[in-house]
């Protein structure tokens, strides 16, 4: 699933390849967006802004129409110059936006709408988006409120079930799931009602702070020519070797890299998604604040992989 900053590095390098610029011509094979571009011509429009809402991506056209678009699993958008060919066969295109240097191109977007300002505001999904990390009015005061207010409602809620819901903090993808409950010390799998104070502020910080630097180590991926991609370079151990990018995810079996425990997977949540942990560091809390004297509840000290030495 592409998480929040796939998402939000893929409407930045939107936004500067056709941000402010006249949409030529549009193409779709989806009946409802081909009738309004019949009816109301997307070409001649000015392309105002193009923006991610947590998984969501939306393209400003000026004369209040909206694209809005949802990757879900497989949906992807794709840059190439005009002209360049593209690497995703017409058949799976949903939507294709030319402007005079650029070709936008939705592929296996599953969702794709077009809105206006007002039906966009009444549109039930994209209002309920808790706050977004990668927004600039993101605080960890305001990430924590997000997940004390689901909570106190859902007390029973799994950490990491949480941690993934788009309407409690949005931009939060499978993979940092797993590595922001490490960051805490938390287990995926405690209840809500379990968590101290401290926990979520640790979860509240380290989403907002990987899913950044994530994003920064993007820029440069991005700001070349051509398409977006989507290599899983993500990373939160500050390593640069590729094999060791990441605490716990993808990890089964494997050694913990802070203390030598070996890595865990389970299925969890109602969507069964593939949930990462250290038992040796995220051991299991059944009690409300029972944490706060355990050896946990604060930021691991994460320096970086142990490297091993002598062997
Ligand atoms: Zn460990």
């Amino acid at each position: 699933m592409p998480e929040g900053d796939t998402i939000y590095r893929s409407a930045r390098a939107l936004q500067r390849a056709i941000g402010g610029k006249l949409c030529t011509g549009f193409e779709t094979g989806l009946a409802p967006l081909a009738r309004v571009n019949d009816d109301t011509p997307l070409a001649g429009r000015t392309i105002e802004k193009v923006e991610s809402r947590g998984k969501w991506l939306l393209v400003h056209f000026s004369g209040d129409l909206i694209l809005v678009t949802h990757m879900l699993m497989s949906g992807s958008w794709h840059l190439y110059r005009t002209g360049e060919k593209w690497w995703m066969g017409r058949d799976r295109m949903r939507a294709a936006i030319f402007t005079a240097d650029f070709q936008a191109l939705a592929f296996n977007v599953p969702v794709a709408e077009f809105h206006t300002a007002r039906s966009l505001a009444r549109y039930s999904q994209i209002p309920k988006l808790g706050i977004d990390a990668l927004s600039d009015d993101y605080t960890v005061e305001r990430g924590v409120q997000s997940l004390r207010t689901y909570g106190a409602e859902h007390p029973e809620a799994e950490i990491a079930v949480v941690l993934l819901n788009q309407r409690v903090i949005a931009g939060l993808g499978n993979v940092y799931k797993s590595e922001v409950a490490f960051a805490a010390g938390v287990n995926p799998f405690r209840a809500m009602s379990t968590i101290t104070q401290q926990e979520l502020e640790v979860m509240a910080e380290v989403s907002q702070k990987w899913l950044k630097v994530n994003v920064l180590d993007g820029s440069s991926a991005t700001g070349r020519d051509g398409i977006v991609t989507y290599s899983g370079n993500r990373r939160t151990t500050g390593a640069s070797d590729r094999a060791e990018r990441l605490w716990v995810y993808g990890r089964q079996g494997q050694e913990c890299r802070r203390c030598g425990a070996l890595v865990q997977m389970r299925k969890q949540g109602e969507q069964a998604r593939s949930t990462y942990w250290c038992p040796g560091c995220q051991p299991w809390v059944a009690t409300p604040g029972q944490s706060t004297e355990a050896p946990v509840g604060r930021m691991l000290k994460l320096t970086g992989p142990r490297r091993k030495v002598g062997c």
